[in-house]
C-alpha cells in the first residue's frame, strides 16, 4: 500500500473505523443508485404497497442491499438499509405506515446479518465477495438463500400475528412476489461484480434495473391497479376485464363459471344512522367476510356503491347456491363495531344482503347476458323481501328461499327447466 493511499485511508475513514476508502466510495455509489431507483419507481411502488394488504409486500430494494453485502462491511450495510427505508417512507409509501416500515427495516437488517454470517462462514472475509470459483459461487448462493429465508419467515410471522383473520395462504403470498426477491438478489450479485471490475458500467445497469422494474412488476402492478381502496376487493374495471377471460377459459375446459351479484339490504340506513365512515367500515367487513367464504381463485369485486360481485370459476349451480347461502348466513351473523359521527362506537348486528346467481353457460352465453341474468335475479330477491338468494334460469328467475312459498317457486322453476 502506498503512502498516499494510507493517508487517504486515515483521513477519510479515521484511523480506527476499519472501513477502506474503496468501501466508502462503494457505499456512496450504492446509496445514490438505490435512491435514484426508488425515486424513479415511486408511482408503481406506492400502488403495489397498497395492494399488498395481508400478503408480503416484496420489492427490488434488496438488490442494492445484497450488492452492499458483497462489497461493504455490515456496519455500512445497515445505514444503507435505514437510508433506503427512510427515503421510501418520505417519498414512496407516505408517512402513515411508519410501524410497518420500521419492521421491514428490521427484517432487512436481520436478514443481512444472517447472510453476512454465511459469507464469513464460507471464508469470504474480504470485499469484494463476488463469486470467482465454484465454491465461492455456492457460498454466495447460500448467503442469498439465507437472506431470502430470514426475511420471508419474519414477514410471514408478522402478518399472521398482526392479522388474525389472514389465512396461511394470504400470508405466504404469491410465488411471483418471491421471484421478484430472487431477481433482486441475482441483480445484486451482478451489480457488485460490475462495480468491482467496471464501475462505469453501473449507470448502464441502472437503465436495465429500471426497465426490468417496470416489466418484472407489471403483473403485480396490474393487480394493484385493480384494487378498490375502500374494501381491498377488485375494482369493477378489473372485474370487467377478468370475466371474459374466465368465460373463455371455461369454453376451452368445457367448464362452468358461477356468478353471484349481491347488494346490501337497506345499507343507506347505516349511513343515515351512524354516518358515512361507519358505512365504509361495514362495507370493508362485508368484503372480508365474503373473501373468507370463497376459494383463492375466486374473484370478489366491488362493482357499485354497495353492490358486490363474486366470480366462481368451475362452479355448478348447486355449488354457487351453496356458497351464496354460506355468505348470506355469514353476513346476517356479522357484527361490526363502527365509529359513529359523535366520536363514539356502535355495534352493527348483521349486514344482510340480497343475491342473484347465474351460471355460464347454463343461463347465458355472453358476459352481458350473464350479468343481466344475475342482476335480474338480484332484483327479484330484493322485491321478494331481501336477505335471500334467487337463481337465474333461462326462464324467468325463481326465488330460492327458506320460506314455503319460495320453495314452491324454486321447485316449479326446476320442473320448468326440465
Ligand atoms: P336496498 O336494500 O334497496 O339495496 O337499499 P339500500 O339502502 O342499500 O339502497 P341502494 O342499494 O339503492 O343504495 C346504496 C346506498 O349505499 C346508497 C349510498 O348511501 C350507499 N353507498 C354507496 N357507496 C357507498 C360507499 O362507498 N360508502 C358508504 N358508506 N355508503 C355507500
Ligand atoms: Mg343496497
Amino acid at each position: 500500500m502506498t503512502i498516499t493511499t494510507l493517508a487517504v485511508r486515515s483521513t477519510v475513514s479515521g484511523p480506527n473505523s476499519g472501513i477502506r476508502h474503496a468501501e466508502w466510495v462503494a457505499f456512496v455509489v450504492l446509496a445514490v443508485a438505490s435512491t435514484l431507483h426508488l425515486e424513479c419507481a415511486r408511482g408503481i411502488e406506492r400502488r403495489r404497497e397498497m395492494a399488498a394488504n395481508t400478503s408480503p409486500h416484496t420489492n427490488l430494494k434488496c438488490l442494492w442491499i445484497f450488492a452492499a453485502l458483497l462489497l461493504l462491511p455490515l456496519s455500512l450495510v445497515i445505514p444503507l438499509v435505514v437510508l433506503a427505508y427512510t427515503y421510501s417512507w418520505f417519498r414512496v409509501y407516505g408517512r402513515t405506515v411508519a410501524h410497518r416500515k420500521v419492521f421491514s427495516t428490521s427484517t432487512y437488517i436481520l436478514a443481512s446479518a444472517a447472510a453476512a454470517a454465511v459469507l464469513r462462514a464460507g471464508g469470504l472475509l474480504d470485499a469484494p465477495r463476488v463469486p470467482t470459483s465454484f465454491w465461492t459461487l455456492l457460498v454466495v448462493l447460500a448467503a442469498a438463500a439465507t437472506w431470502w429465508l430470514v426475511n420471508y419467515a419474519l414477514v410471514i410471522g408478522a402478518i399472521l400475528l398482526s392479522s388474525p383473520d389472514a389465512t396461511a395462504r394470504d400470508a405466504l403470498g404469491e410465488l411471483s412476489d418471491q421471484l421478484v426477491v430472487c431477481a433482486g438478489l441475482g441483480l445484486g450479485v451482478a451489480i457488485a461484480a460490475v462495480q468491482t471490475s467496471y464501475p462505469w458500467v453501473v449507470p448502464v445497469l441502472m437503465v436495465t434495473v429500471l426497465a426490468l422494474h417496470r416489466d418484472l412488476l407489471l403483473p403485480q402492478y396490474q393487480r394493484a391497479a385493480g384494487v378498490d381502496d375502500k374494501t381491498g376487493l377488485a375494482t369493477s374495471s378489473y372485474w370487467a376485464s377478468a370475466v371474459p377471460a374466465e368465460l373463455a377459459r371455461a369454453d376451452t375446459l368445457r367448464s362452468t363459471v358461477g356468478l353471484l351479484m349481491l347488494d346490501l339490504d337497506k345499507f343507506k340506513e347505516i349511513n343515515d344512522t351512524y354516518g358515512h365512515p361507519a358505512g365504509d367500515e361495514a362495507l370493508r367487513a362485508v368484503g372480508e367476510s365474503i373473501r373468507a367464504e370463497v376459494r383463492h381463485g375466486d374473484l370478489v369485486a366491488r362493482v357499485g356503491g354497495d353492490e358486490l360481485a363474486v366470480l366462481l370459476p368451475g362452479a355448478f349451480e348447486s355449488e354457487v347456491l351453496e356458497i351464496a347461502e354460506r355468505i348470506r348466513a355469514r353476513l346476517v351473523d356479522l357484527t361490526v363495531t363502527v365509529s359513529t359521527a359523535d366520536g363514539g362506537t356502535a355495534k352493527l348486528d348483521g349486514v344482510p344482503a340480497s343475491f342473484g346467481a347465474a351460471v355460464y353457460p347454463d343461463v347465458a352465453t355472453t358476459m352481458d347476458q350473464l350479468v343481466l341474468a344475475a342482476d335480474d335475479a338480484l332484483l327479484t330477491a330484493k322485491r321478494s323481501g331481501r336477505n335471500q338468494i334467487v337463481s337465474a334460469r333461462p326462464n324467468p328467475p325463481a326465488v330460492i328461499d327458506r320460506s314455503e312459498e319460495s320453495e314452491h317457486h324454486s321447485d316449479t322453476s326446476v320442473n320448468d327447466g326440465h
